[in-house]
């Protein structure tokens, strides 16, 4: 199970670099993302569904070198579950802290532990904080998060109880990223994890690709839809299939990528439909979708060219019309999503009411966290009954 790790290259210029030493952006200020010779790896999918469960499965296609530093909480092998008329759900939110951010993590603290990082520093806007926390204290690290005071209350809670330094900011994420790249660089020895400001996160966010491409049964989906904040599990599953068609495992159409996004929120949705390369910074971003809440993704141009380049779209969604979808897939089908999954779901309702989703197509919607996070946004049970009341 040796990594076919080769080395890192630049996501705009191409400049590559070495891959046995820690990095952040390229020199030219873009991200730097992971290469392996896929022309050496041996194993064979069989051999790969029978190891044990998780994403280290996917050992080869990930970046870890040695076995001793790959870290688990028991994250990945999440199920696909069918909603009927195409559409399946991969539910993210059963991972260990509750998001897919899991996935990120496990890799991105292994590999920052083999490469020698001790503090590593991070803003979230929640779920990042919380997966960051517990992963980076599983492999030995000190971690500190910069969390936007108003980020779900839980996650900053578990930051904490999972031993964080955990800085509550009067701002937006953007706000929590200044004062990250700030302490970095007066800091000695602290290493930025920020969202694609490490390559290797978004490494452990292509298992999700991994996944769906093994569970349907190495035929690729129609159309991915992915809730996008910073756009990193939509890069990271675009990364998968890209892999995985050059080994010649997964076969089948051309993937269709779509960016959904909160109409509060949609700096990617503007982007694409204004024909721009990059995203302009959006002025005053307000959605329950706290999760994809990013006004300023750094992987912009990059998103912008899995959209246009698989033949995709990006949507935006209101708020309102993704929590009826939620309340409508958990009364009839009991899968109650997060906000972000919610806005995801919806926009296969838009796509399919624009007759861009079609009924023979197969569909795949990414939730990407657990709905408990956000209680606020659930509905309670009114009233009281006393013991020798008759239930209603
Ligand atoms: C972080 C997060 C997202 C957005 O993730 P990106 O891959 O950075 O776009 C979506 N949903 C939830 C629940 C999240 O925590």
């Amino acid at each position: 199970m040796d990594s076919a790790l080769t080395h890192l290259e630049c996501s705009a210029c191409g400049t590559r670099y070495e891959a046995d030493r820690l990095h952040n952006l390229c020199r030219c200020g873009h991200p730097l993302l992971v290469r392996y010779d896929l022309g050496a790896v041996a194993v064979r999918p069989e051999e790969i569904a029978a190891r044990r469960p998780g994403l280290w499965r996917w050992a080869e296609l990930l970046p870890v070198r040695d076995p001793a530093h790959r870290v688990t909480l028991g994250e990945g092998d999440t199920p696909l579950l069918d909603l009927g008329g195409g559409v399946l759900v991969k539910d993210e939110g059963l991972n260990p802290t509750g998001s897919f951010k899991a996935r990120g993590a496990a890799v991105g603290a292994s590999r920052a532990r083999e490469l020698g990082a001790r503090h590593v520093a991070l803003p979230t806007n929640g779920n990042a904080g919380a997966a960051w926390s517990a992963y980076g204290r599983r492999a030995g690290l000190t971690v500190t998060v910069a969390v936007p005071a108003g980020a779900p209350a839980v996650t900053r809670s578990e930051a904490l109880a999972t031993g964080a330094d955990t800085a509550v900011v009067a701002g937006l994420i953007g706000d929590a990223g200044a004062m990250v790249a700030r302490a970095v660089a007066a800091r000695e020895g602290w290493f930025d994890v920020s969202t694609l400001k490490e390559p290797y996160r978004v490494e452990g966010k292509k298992t999700m690709g991994l996944e769906i491409a093994e569970q349907l049964g190495w035929r690729a989906p129609d159309v991915v839809v992915y809730p996008t904040g910073g756009g990193v599990g939509l890069i990271g599953i675009a990364k998968a299939f890209a892999e995985l068609r050059e080994l010649g495992w997964l076969t089948g159409p051309p993937t269709r990528f779509v960016a959904a996004q909160s109409a509060g929120c949609a700096p990617v949705v503007r982007a694409y439909e204004t024909g721009a390369e990059t995203t302009e910074p959006w002025p005053d971003p307000r959605t329950v979708a706290y999760g994809i809440t990013v006004a300023a993704p750094l992987g912009g141009p990059q998103l912008l060219r899995i959209l246009r380049g698989s033949g995709g779209t990006a949507v935006a969604v209101e708020d309102a019309d993704a929590l009826a979808t939620r309340a409508e897939c958990a009364a009839t089908d009991g899968v109650l999503l997060s906000p972000e999954g919610a806005v995801a779901l919806h926009a296969v309702r838009t796509l399919t009411a624009r007759d861009w989703v079609t009924p023979t197509d197969r569909v795949v919607v990414l939730n990407t966290g657990s709905p408990l996070v956000q209680p606020e946004t659930l509905p309670s049970p009114a009233g009281l009954l006393s013991p020798a009341d008759d239930l209603p």
